[in-house]
Protein backbone atom coordinates (compact mmCIF):
# COMPACT_ATOMS: atom_id res chain seq x y z
CA UNK A 1 0.00 0.00 0.00
CA UNK A 2 1.34 3.43 -0.98
CA UNK A 3 0.44 5.84 1.71
CA UNK A 4 1.60 8.84 -0.17
CA UNK A 5 -0.54 8.08 -3.12
CA UNK A 6 -3.28 7.47 -1.30
CA UNK A 7 -3.10 10.74 0.82
CA UNK A 8 -2.72 12.58 -2.83
CA UNK A 9 -5.50 11.01 -4.47
CA UNK A 10 -8.03 11.82 -1.68
CA UNK A 11 -6.97 15.29 -2.12
CA UNK A 12 -7.73 15.01 -5.31
CA UNK A 13 -11.09 13.10 -5.01
CA UNK A 14 -12.34 15.80 -2.81
CA UNK A 15 -11.31 18.61 -4.82
CA UNK A 16 -13.28 17.22 -7.89
CA UNK A 17 -16.11 16.53 -5.35
CA UNK A 18 -16.10 20.15 -4.32
CA UNK A 19 -16.24 21.20 -7.56
CA UNK A 20 -19.14 19.17 -8.64
CA UNK A 21 -21.26 20.31 -6.01
CA UNK A 22 -20.12 23.85 -6.90
CA UNK A 23 -20.93 23.45 -10.56
CA UNK A 24 -24.76 21.71 -8.75
CA UNK A 25 -25.43 24.16 -6.20
CA UNK A 26 -24.32 26.89 -7.49
CA UNK A 27 -26.72 26.65 -10.39
CA UNK A 28 -24.47 26.07 -13.13
CA UNK A 29 -25.46 22.49 -14.01
CA UNK A 30 -28.24 20.36 -12.90
CA UNK A 31 -26.60 17.25 -12.77
CA UNK A 32 -25.04 15.90 -9.70
CA UNK A 33 -22.74 13.54 -11.37
CA UNK A 34 -20.88 11.77 -7.98
CA UNK A 35 -20.23 8.50 -9.28
CA UNK A 36 -18.70 9.23 -11.86
CA UNK A 37 -15.82 10.86 -9.40
CA UNK A 38 -16.22 7.66 -6.91
CA UNK A 39 -15.98 5.43 -9.97
CA UNK A 40 -12.52 7.40 -10.77
CA UNK A 41 -10.93 6.81 -7.16
CA UNK A 42 -12.97 3.35 -6.67
CA UNK A 43 -9.60 1.80 -5.28
CA UNK A 44 -9.75 4.49 -2.61
CA UNK A 45 -12.70 2.74 -1.39
CA UNK A 46 -12.25 -0.77 -1.23
CA UNK A 47 -12.04 -2.35 1.78
CA UNK A 48 -8.52 -3.58 1.49
CA UNK A 49 -7.86 0.33 1.35
CA UNK A 50 -10.01 0.85 4.41
CA UNK A 51 -8.21 -2.17 6.50
CA UNK A 52 -4.82 -1.09 5.44
CA UNK A 53 -4.78 2.54 6.61
CA UNK A 54 -6.41 1.82 9.78
CA UNK A 55 -3.70 -1.03 10.24
CA UNK A 56 -1.01 2.32 9.88
CA UNK A 57 -2.98 4.84 11.65
CA UNK A 58 -3.01 2.19 14.47
CA UNK A 59 0.53 1.58 14.36
CA UNK A 60 1.68 4.99 13.83
CA UNK A 61 2.66 7.32 16.47
CA UNK A 62 2.41 11.07 17.52
CA UNK A 63 1.84 13.66 14.45
CA UNK A 64 1.60 10.86 11.75
CA UNK A 65 -1.03 9.16 13.92
CA UNK A 66 -2.51 12.38 14.27
CA UNK A 67 -2.82 12.97 10.49
CA UNK A 68 -3.10 9.04 9.75
CA UNK A 69 -6.38 8.72 12.05
CA UNK A 70 -7.82 12.05 9.81
CA UNK A 71 -7.29 10.15 6.62
CA UNK A 72 -8.56 6.48 7.89
CA UNK A 73 -11.87 8.18 8.98
CA UNK A 74 -12.21 10.23 6.04
CA UNK A 75 -11.63 6.86 3.94
CA UNK A 76 -14.18 4.84 5.92
CA UNK A 77 -16.60 7.54 5.43
CA UNK A 78 -16.40 7.88 2.05
CA UNK A 79 -16.19 3.50 1.91
CA UNK A 80 -19.28 3.95 3.72
CA UNK A 81 -20.81 6.64 1.60
CA UNK A 82 -20.35 4.92 -1.54
CA UNK A 83 -22.09 1.87 -0.60
CA UNK A 84 -25.36 3.78 0.17
CA UNK A 85 -25.00 6.46 -3.07
CA UNK A 86 -27.65 4.41 -4.79
CA UNK A 87 -30.13 5.31 -1.74
CA UNK A 88 -29.17 8.47 -1.74
CA UNK A 89 -29.26 9.53 -5.30
CA UNK A 90 -33.07 7.70 -4.92
CA UNK A 91 -34.23 9.68 -2.07
CA UNK A 92 -32.37 13.18 -3.25
CA UNK A 93 -34.33 12.66 -6.74
CA UNK A 94 -37.75 11.88 -4.78
CA UNK A 95 -37.40 14.47 -2.40
CA UNK A 96 -36.58 17.52 -5.33
CA UNK A 97 -39.48 15.95 -6.84
CA UNK A 98 -42.07 15.75 -4.49
CA UNK A 99 -44.97 18.30 -4.53
CA UNK A 100 -47.79 18.57 -2.02
CA UNK A 101 -51.34 19.90 -2.88
CA UNK A 102 -52.02 23.78 -1.25
CA UNK A 103 -55.78 24.82 -1.86
CA UNK A 104 -55.54 23.23 -5.18
CA UNK A 105 -51.91 24.25 -6.34
CA UNK A 106 -49.05 21.73 -6.46
CA UNK A 107 -46.26 22.82 -4.49
CA UNK A 108 -43.01 22.22 -3.92
CA UNK A 109 -42.52 20.11 -0.52
CA UNK A 110 -38.93 21.76 -0.33
CA UNK A 111 -40.74 25.04 0.01
CA UNK A 112 -43.74 24.38 2.24
CA UNK A 113 -41.21 24.55 5.13
CA UNK A 114 -40.42 28.59 4.09
CA UNK A 115 -44.11 28.83 3.72
CA UNK A 116 -45.24 27.84 7.16
CA UNK A 117 -42.62 30.10 8.79
CA UNK A 118 -44.46 33.02 6.83
CA UNK A 119 -48.10 31.89 7.47
CA UNK A 120 -50.05 34.19 9.71
CA UNK A 121 -52.71 31.76 10.02
CA UNK A 122 -52.27 28.61 12.72
CA UNK A 123 -55.46 26.58 11.36
CA UNK A 124 -53.45 27.35 7.37
CA UNK A 125 -50.25 26.41 9.09
CA UNK A 126 -51.73 23.19 10.78
CA UNK A 127 -52.91 22.05 7.69
CA UNK A 128 -50.06 22.83 5.22
CA UNK A 129 -47.53 20.50 8.14
CA UNK A 130 -50.41 17.85 8.10
CA UNK A 131 -49.70 17.60 4.04
CA UNK A 132 -46.00 17.06 4.10
CA UNK A 133 -47.14 13.89 6.32
CA UNK A 134 -47.80 11.31 2.92
CA UNK A 135 -44.33 12.36 1.84
CA UNK A 136 -42.43 12.32 5.51
CA UNK A 137 -44.28 8.40 5.55
CA UNK A 138 -43.11 7.92 1.26
CA UNK A 139 -39.68 9.17 2.67
CA UNK A 140 -39.33 6.81 5.58
CA UNK A 141 -39.44 3.36 3.61
CA UNK A 142 -36.19 4.80 1.95
CA UNK A 143 -34.65 6.34 5.17
CA UNK A 144 -35.48 2.54 6.88
CA UNK A 145 -33.43 0.81 4.72
CA UNK A 146 -30.85 3.42 4.71
CA UNK A 147 -30.27 3.08 8.40
CA UNK A 148 -30.33 -0.62 8.81
CA UNK A 149 -27.56 -0.54 5.98
CA UNK A 150 -25.23 2.08 8.01
CA UNK A 151 -25.90 -0.16 11.29
CA UNK A 152 -24.84 -3.20 9.03
CA UNK A 153 -21.99 -1.55 7.43
CA UNK A 154 -20.91 -0.47 11.14
CA UNK A 155 -20.52 -4.47 12.64
CA UNK A 156 -19.11 -5.19 8.91
CA UNK A 157 -16.16 -2.69 9.66
CA UNK A 158 -15.78 -4.69 13.10
CA UNK A 159 -17.15 -2.18 15.56
CA UNK A 160 -20.19 -3.23 18.20
CA UNK A 161 -22.36 -0.83 17.08
CA UNK A 162 -22.77 2.33 14.93
CA UNK A 163 -22.31 4.58 17.72
CA UNK A 164 -19.32 3.00 18.35
CA UNK A 165 -17.87 3.61 14.83
CA UNK A 166 -18.80 6.99 14.98
CA UNK A 167 -16.39 7.32 18.02
CA UNK A 168 -13.26 5.68 16.51
CA UNK A 169 -14.03 7.63 13.72
CA UNK A 170 -14.52 11.25 15.11
CA UNK A 171 -12.20 10.78 17.73
CA UNK A 172 -14.23 11.67 20.60
CA UNK A 173 -16.29 10.02 22.88
CA UNK A 174 -20.28 10.90 22.80
CA UNK A 175 -21.08 10.03 26.15
CA UNK A 176 -19.59 12.83 27.74
CA UNK A 177 -21.37 15.44 25.36
CA UNK A 178 -24.64 13.83 26.04
CA UNK A 179 -24.27 13.64 29.96
CA UNK A 180 -22.95 17.62 29.95
CA UNK A 181 -26.17 18.74 27.81
CA UNK A 182 -28.62 16.37 30.01
CA UNK A 183 -27.44 18.35 32.84
CA UNK A 184 -28.06 21.50 30.56
CA UNK A 185 -31.76 20.48 29.73
CA UNK A 186 -32.05 19.75 33.34
CA UNK A 187 -30.70 23.67 34.65
CA UNK A 188 -32.41 25.79 31.45
CA UNK A 189 -35.94 23.64 31.94
CA UNK A 190 -37.30 26.24 34.43
CA UNK A 191 -36.44 29.05 32.14
CA UNK A 192 -37.38 27.36 29.00
CA UNK A 193 -40.53 27.05 30.29
CA UNK A 194 -41.39 30.39 31.24
CA UNK A 195 -39.94 31.93 28.05
CA UNK A 196 -41.70 29.20 25.81
CA UNK A 197 -45.08 30.44 27.82
CA UNK A 198 -44.75 34.38 27.40
CA UNK A 199 -43.49 34.10 23.74
CA UNK A 200 -46.13 32.19 22.87
CA UNK A 201 -49.06 33.75 24.67
CA UNK A 202 -50.01 36.19 21.86
CA UNK A 203 -50.73 32.89 19.75
CA UNK A 204 -53.38 32.07 23.07
CA UNK A 205 -51.64 28.90 23.68
CA UNK A 206 -48.86 26.99 25.76
CA UNK A 207 -45.46 25.54 25.19
CA UNK A 208 -47.27 21.99 25.39
CA UNK A 209 -50.21 22.92 23.40
CA UNK A 210 -47.39 24.47 20.66
CA UNK A 211 -46.43 22.39 17.82
CA UNK A 212 -43.20 22.71 15.24
CA UNK A 213 -45.15 24.73 12.87
CA UNK A 214 -45.52 27.34 15.67
CA UNK A 215 -42.12 27.59 16.55
CA UNK A 216 -41.53 28.47 12.94
CA UNK A 217 -43.47 30.84 12.59
CA UNK A 218 -42.61 31.92 16.06
CA UNK A 219 -38.81 32.54 15.27
CA UNK A 220 -39.41 33.64 11.73
CA UNK A 221 -40.37 37.01 13.78
CA UNK A 222 -41.69 39.11 10.81
CA UNK A 223 -41.29 42.03 13.43
CA UNK A 224 -37.81 42.80 13.12
CA UNK A 225 -37.43 42.13 9.75
CA UNK A 226 -36.74 46.34 9.39
CA UNK A 227 -33.53 45.90 11.33
CA UNK A 228 -32.46 43.43 8.56
CA UNK A 229 -33.12 44.82 4.96
CA UNK A 230 -31.96 42.30 2.14
CA UNK A 231 -29.49 45.71 1.56
CA UNK A 232 -27.99 45.18 4.14
CA UNK A 233 -26.80 41.28 4.58
CA UNK A 234 -23.26 41.64 3.04
CA UNK A 235 -22.51 45.33 3.84
CA UNK A 236 -23.14 44.46 7.55
CA UNK A 237 -20.70 41.54 7.25
CA UNK A 238 -17.90 43.36 5.72
CA UNK A 239 -18.11 46.43 8.43
CA UNK A 240 -18.01 43.62 11.48
CA UNK A 241 -15.17 42.03 9.53
CA UNK A 242 -13.74 45.46 9.43
CA UNK A 243 -13.83 45.74 12.90
CA UNK A 244 -11.44 42.84 13.98
CA UNK A 245 -9.28 44.50 11.33
CA UNK A 246 -9.37 41.97 8.38
CA UNK A 247 -11.24 43.96 5.13
CA UNK A 248 -12.91 41.37 3.05
CA UNK A 249 -12.53 43.29 -0.58
CA UNK A 250 -9.03 43.20 -0.49
CA UNK A 251 -8.86 39.40 0.67
CA UNK A 252 -8.51 38.06 -2.93
CA UNK A 253 -8.34 34.44 -2.25
CA UNK A 254 -12.67 34.80 -1.01
CA UNK A 255 -15.11 34.98 -3.52
CA UNK A 256 -18.71 36.33 -2.51
CA UNK A 257 -21.57 35.13 -4.79
CA UNK A 258 -24.41 36.71 -3.80
CA UNK A 259 -25.96 37.13 -7.22
CA UNK A 260 -29.61 35.80 -7.62
CA UNK A 261 -29.53 32.83 -10.06
CA UNK A 262 -32.94 30.74 -10.69
CA UNK A 263 -31.05 27.29 -9.86
CA UNK A 264 -28.72 28.28 -7.29
CA UNK A 265 -29.29 26.69 -4.02
CA UNK A 266 -31.12 29.24 -1.90
CA UNK A 267 -29.14 28.61 1.54
CA UNK A 268 -26.05 29.93 2.32
CA UNK A 269 -23.34 27.88 2.08
CA UNK A 270 -19.33 27.90 1.82
CA UNK A 271 -16.93 26.33 -0.35
CA UNK A 272 -13.14 25.67 0.01
CA UNK A 273 -12.18 24.67 -3.29
CA UNK A 274 -8.74 25.55 -2.31
CA UNK A 275 -7.55 26.07 0.70
CA UNK A 276 -6.44 28.64 1.45
CA UNK A 277 -6.41 30.05 -2.13
CA UNK A 278 -9.78 29.54 -3.59
CA UNK A 279 -12.98 30.18 -0.80
CA UNK A 280 -16.64 30.84 -1.97
CA UNK A 281 -19.13 32.34 0.10
CA UNK A 282 -22.53 31.36 -1.54
CA UNK A 283 -25.67 33.86 -0.29
CA UNK A 284 -28.87 35.25 -1.81
CA UNK A 285 -29.64 37.29 0.64
CA UNK A 286 -33.45 37.86 1.45
CA UNK A 287 -33.53 40.19 4.35
CA UNK A 288 -34.38 39.09 8.14
CA UNK A 289 -32.37 38.14 11.06
CA UNK A 290 -32.13 34.60 10.29
CA UNK A 291 -30.30 35.73 6.88
CA UNK A 292 -27.38 37.99 8.35
CA UNK A 293 -26.73 34.94 11.19
CA UNK A 294 -26.86 32.85 7.84
CA UNK A 295 -23.89 35.66 6.69
CA UNK A 296 -22.02 35.59 10.11
CA UNK A 297 -21.91 31.78 10.21
CA UNK A 298 -20.69 31.09 6.60
CA UNK A 299 -18.30 34.04 6.67
CA UNK A 300 -16.89 32.46 9.76
CA UNK A 301 -16.34 28.93 7.84
CA UNK A 302 -14.48 31.58 5.02
CA UNK A 303 -12.38 32.89 7.40
CA UNK A 304 -11.31 30.24 8.83
CA UNK A 305 -10.59 28.23 5.49
CA UNK A 306 -8.73 31.17 3.65
CA UNK A 307 -6.28 31.91 6.96
CA UNK A 308 -5.51 28.32 7.10
CA UNK A 309 -1.49 27.92 7.29
CA UNK A 310 -0.84 26.68 3.12
CA UNK A 311 2.33 24.67 4.20
CA UNK A 312 -0.61 22.36 6.25
CA UNK A 313 -1.11 19.11 4.91
CA UNK A 314 -4.00 18.04 2.88
CA UNK A 315 -5.22 16.71 6.60
CA UNK A 316 -5.59 19.71 8.45
CA UNK A 317 -6.48 21.55 6.05
CA UNK A 318 -9.54 19.66 4.63
CA UNK A 319 -10.20 16.84 7.43
CA UNK A 320 -9.93 16.82 11.63
CA UNK A 321 -12.29 17.55 14.00
CA UNK A 322 -15.24 19.90 11.82
CA UNK A 323 -16.23 21.26 15.52
CA UNK A 324 -13.23 23.67 15.36
CA UNK A 325 -14.71 25.63 12.00
CA UNK A 326 -18.44 25.20 13.69
CA UNK A 327 -17.02 27.31 16.74
CA UNK A 328 -15.57 29.84 14.06
CA UNK A 329 -19.25 30.00 12.26
CA UNK A 330 -20.66 30.61 15.46
CA UNK A 331 -18.55 32.98 17.10
CA UNK A 332 -20.03 35.45 14.38
CA UNK A 333 -22.91 33.67 13.86
CA UNK A 334 -24.27 34.54 17.73
CA UNK A 335 -22.60 38.44 17.31
CA UNK A 336 -26.50 39.57 17.65
CA UNK A 337 -27.06 38.28 20.96
CA UNK A 338 -24.58 41.08 22.05
CA UNK A 339 -26.21 44.36 22.95
CA UNK A 340 -22.79 46.14 22.44
CA UNK A 341 -23.04 44.71 18.54
CA UNK A 342 -26.57 45.19 18.30
CA UNK A 343 -25.79 48.96 18.71
CA UNK A 344 -22.96 49.49 16.41
CA UNK A 345 -24.31 47.61 13.74
CA UNK A 346 -28.03 47.94 13.60
CA UNK A 347 -28.26 51.04 15.37
CA UNK A 348 -31.03 49.15 17.32
CA UNK A 349 -32.27 51.32 20.64
CA UNK A 350 -32.34 50.28 23.78
CA UNK A 351 -36.10 49.07 24.18
CA UNK A 352 -35.25 47.40 21.45
CA UNK A 353 -32.12 45.75 22.12
CA UNK A 354 -34.23 44.23 25.49
CA UNK A 355 -37.09 42.78 23.21
CA UNK A 356 -34.27 41.45 20.55
CA UNK A 357 -31.99 39.92 22.78
CA UNK A 358 -35.09 38.09 24.70
CA UNK A 359 -35.98 36.83 21.06
CA UNK A 360 -32.79 35.92 20.27
CA UNK A 361 -31.55 33.85 23.60
CA UNK A 362 -34.77 32.01 23.49
CA UNK A 363 -34.01 30.87 19.90
CA UNK A 364 -30.44 29.81 21.05
CA UNK A 365 -31.89 28.18 24.02
CA UNK A 366 -34.65 26.23 22.18
CA UNK A 367 -31.73 24.93 19.50
CA UNK A 368 -29.66 23.68 22.16
CA UNK A 369 -32.41 21.83 23.70
CA UNK A 370 -33.37 20.51 20.48
CA UNK A 371 -29.90 19.20 20.05
CA UNK A 372 -29.77 18.02 23.51
CA UNK A 373 -32.91 16.01 22.98
CA UNK A 374 -31.43 14.75 19.82
CA UNK A 375 -27.98 13.66 21.25
CA UNK A 376 -30.34 11.11 23.61
CA UNK A 377 -32.25 10.24 21.11
CA UNK A 378 -29.34 9.49 18.82
CA UNK A 379 -27.56 7.27 21.34
CA UNK A 380 -30.40 5.12 21.88
CA UNK A 381 -31.19 4.95 18.19
CA UNK A 382 -27.44 3.79 17.05
CA UNK A 383 -27.02 1.56 20.17
CA UNK A 384 -28.43 -1.51 18.33
CA UNK A 385 -28.89 -2.83 14.50
CA UNK A 386 -32.84 -2.66 15.09
CA UNK A 387 -34.54 0.59 15.08
CA UNK A 388 -38.23 -0.60 15.52
CA UNK A 389 -40.11 1.48 17.90
CA UNK A 390 -37.87 4.49 17.46
CA UNK A 391 -40.42 6.28 16.29
CA UNK A 392 -42.45 6.26 19.52
CA UNK A 393 -38.92 7.05 21.54
CA UNK A 394 -38.29 9.70 19.21
CA UNK A 395 -41.42 11.61 19.89
CA UNK A 396 -41.03 10.86 23.85
CA UNK A 397 -37.78 12.16 23.95
CA UNK A 398 -38.34 15.56 21.79
CA UNK A 399 -41.38 16.22 23.55
CA UNK A 400 -39.44 15.43 27.18
CA UNK A 401 -36.66 18.13 26.25
CA UNK A 402 -38.63 21.21 23.88
CA UNK A 403 -42.27 20.29 25.80
CA UNK A 404 -43.95 21.25 22.23
CA UNK A 405 -46.14 18.24 20.17
CA UNK A 406 -43.54 16.32 17.65
CA UNK A 407 -44.54 13.97 15.26
CA UNK A 408 -42.83 10.35 15.38
CA UNK A 409 -42.61 9.66 11.84
CA UNK A 410 -39.97 12.55 11.97
CA UNK A 411 -37.49 9.71 13.79
CA UNK A 412 -35.38 9.30 10.40
CA UNK A 413 -35.89 12.36 8.67
CA UNK A 414 -34.08 14.42 11.69
CA UNK A 415 -31.02 12.62 11.79
CA UNK A 416 -27.62 13.56 10.70
CA UNK A 417 -24.77 11.44 9.92
CA UNK A 418 -22.24 9.87 11.84
CA UNK A 419 -23.13 11.69 15.02
CA UNK A 420 -22.98 15.58 13.62
CA UNK A 421 -25.55 16.76 16.56
CA UNK A 422 -22.58 15.86 19.11
CA UNK A 423 -20.31 17.81 16.67
CA UNK A 424 -22.55 21.10 16.64
CA UNK A 425 -23.23 20.74 20.54
CA UNK A 426 -19.17 20.51 20.80
CA UNK A 427 -18.97 23.91 18.92
CA UNK A 428 -21.77 25.22 20.52
CA UNK A 429 -20.11 24.55 24.04
CA UNK A 430 -16.40 25.71 22.97
CA UNK A 431 -18.11 28.96 21.76
CA UNK A 432 -18.70 30.40 24.65
CA UNK A 433 -15.70 29.49 26.14
CA UNK A 434 -13.50 30.94 23.40
CA UNK A 435 -15.54 34.19 23.20
CA UNK A 436 -14.90 34.84 27.17
CA UNK A 437 -11.09 34.18 26.26
CA UNK A 438 -11.15 36.91 23.64
CA UNK A 439 -13.13 39.07 25.97
CA UNK A 440 -10.70 38.67 28.62
CA UNK A 441 -7.52 39.03 26.41
CA UNK A 442 -9.02 42.34 24.32
CA UNK A 443 -11.58 44.12 26.08
CA UNK A 444 -15.91 43.38 26.02
CA UNK A 445 -16.28 44.65 22.91
CA UNK A 446 -14.34 42.33 21.25
CA UNK A 447 -15.73 42.16 17.62
CA UNK A 448 -14.38 45.76 17.51
CA UNK A 449 -10.33 45.11 18.60
CA UNK A 450 -7.55 44.01 15.90
CA UNK A 451 -6.23 42.41 18.60
CA UNK A 452 -9.41 39.73 18.73
CA UNK A 453 -8.46 39.07 14.85
CA UNK A 454 -4.98 38.39 15.55
CA UNK A 455 -6.22 35.87 18.00
CA UNK A 456 -7.77 34.03 15.87
CA UNK A 457 -6.22 34.45 12.83
CA UNK A 458 -3.66 32.95 14.57
CA UNK A 459 -6.37 29.76 15.29
CA UNK A 460 -7.59 29.78 12.19
CA UNK A 461 -4.24 28.90 10.57
CA UNK A 462 -4.09 25.36 12.70
CA UNK A 463 -7.56 24.47 10.22
CA UNK A 464 -8.76 21.61 11.80
CA UNK A 465 -5.25 20.25 13.07
CA UNK A 466 -6.61 19.87 16.88
CA UNK A 467 -10.16 19.10 18.42
CA UNK A 468 -11.71 21.76 20.01
CA UNK A 469 -10.90 19.53 23.19
CA UNK A 470 -7.67 20.31 22.69
CA UNK A 471 -7.72 23.91 21.37
CA UNK A 472 -9.90 24.23 25.09
CA UNK A 473 -6.85 23.51 27.02
CA UNK A 474 -4.68 25.34 24.21
CA UNK A 475 -6.25 28.43 25.71
CA UNK A 476 -5.89 27.73 29.32
CA UNK A 477 -9.29 25.54 30.10
CA UNK A 478 -9.31 22.53 31.89
CA UNK A 479 -11.62 20.89 28.99
CA UNK A 480 -14.93 21.39 27.32
CA UNK A 481 -17.03 23.12 29.82
CA UNK A 482 -20.70 23.69 29.47
CA UNK A 483 -21.38 26.05 32.04
CA UNK A 484 -20.44 29.22 30.43
CA UNK A 485 -22.81 28.57 27.98
CA UNK A 486 -25.39 27.30 30.40
CA UNK A 487 -25.11 31.15 32.93
CA UNK A 488 -24.95 33.37 30.02
CA UNK A 489 -28.61 32.15 28.58
CA UNK A 490 -29.70 31.47 32.19
CA UNK A 491 -29.03 35.05 32.85
CA UNK A 492 -30.13 36.70 29.79
CA UNK A 493 -33.51 35.02 29.78
CA UNK A 494 -34.22 35.73 33.74
CA UNK A 495 -33.73 39.35 32.49
ZN1 LIG B 1 -21.61 25.70 9.80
Amino acid sequence: MDIEKIRKDAELFTKELEEEYYQNLGGYKDELNLSAIYEKYSYLFRRSTVDSVKELRDRSEGEEKRQNSMLYSFIAEEYIRNLIKKLDEKYMAEDAKATVNVDGKDVPYRQISIMIGNEDSREKRSKMDALTDPVVEKHNEILKERMLKLHDLSVELGYGNYMEMAEDLKGFEIKPVRDMMERFLRDTEKVYVNSMNSALERFGITVDEAERHDISYLFRAKDFDRYFPKEGVVGNWKATMKGIGIDPDAQKNIILDTEERPKKYPRAFTMPLEVPDKVILFITPHGGQDDYQSMLHEGGHTQHYANIERAHPFEYKYLGDISVSETYAFIFNYLPTDPLWLKRYLNMGDSEIDRYLNFAFLNKLFFLRRYASKIIYEMELHAKRDIDGMDTRYKEIMERGLKIRHKANRYLLDVDDGFYVAQYLRAWIFETQLRKHVIEKTQREWFNSKDAGKILKELWSYGQKYSVEELAKMIGYGGLDAEPMTDEIISALRG
